[in-house]
């Protein structure tokens, strides 16, 4: 047979501009982490620190020793085990048990989904990431010690004022929990919002 010319962005003899893009664009791989991460549902200011985490690029003093001689490298949170994100980010989640390794897969698995009480999961993990990266570099940089419940509070804030936002949230006695938990108004949160305007 004799060679031919073929349009692969041909569809039923058309040329179509979507069969183009798929042939010419490279494709990336999907990743895991992307839905958790970049969910809609997190503070952009904590989003990049938990990309950094997942990515296990926080500069914790494990990986600064690799290239650089510092006199403590002893976690600043507990001070006795040396500072790595799994001793880090493992002691500081308690909710959840395990590695960071191990941390990371089941956060990825509770937050499939949008609902309500999954939403309040992606913003609080994200929160706690970022608040105890925060709290690290506080004591490291600004040698200032915050206690648990100081950091604890700033959590709450966070979250709060995030959910605070979210429409459409669901009545029901988890919703409700849920809502105390991070000191929203319940009655506030799953009424219909109408702003007016005068
Ligand atoms: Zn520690």
């Amino acid at each position: 047979m004799t060679d031919v010319h073929l349009w692969k962005a041909e569809e039923n003899g058309k040329i179509k501009s979507i069969a183009i893009w798929n042939v010419i664009r490279e494709r990336g791989q999907i990743v895991s982490r992307a839905s958790l991460v970049w969910s809609s549902k997190i503070i952009l200011r904590h989003q990049f620190i938990l990309w950094l985490a997942f990515r296990g690029r926080l500069s914790t003093r494990d990986r600064i020793l690799a290239y650089m001689d510092i006199p403590d490298a002893n976690c600043v949170l507990c001070s006795g085990f040396a500072e790595s994100i799994d001793h880090l980010l493992a002691m500081g989640i308690v909710s959840l048990s395990g590695s960071w390794e191990d941390i990371k897969v089941v956060a990825q698995v509770l937050s499939k989904g949008s609902k309500f009480h999954v939403n309040v999961f992606k913003c609080e993990f994200a929160a706690i990431v970022y608040h105890l990266w925060a709290e690290r570099n506080t004591r490291v940089f600004g040698r200032v010690r915050r206690n648990v419940d100081h950091v604890w509070n700033d959590i709450v804030f966070d979250c709060g004022a995030l959910i605070r936002t979210w429409r459409w949230v669901p009545k029901g006695e988890r919703e409700w929990v849920l809502c105390h938990e991070w000191k929203v108004n319940y009655d506030e949160v799953t009424s219909f919002k109408c702003f007016k305007v005068n």
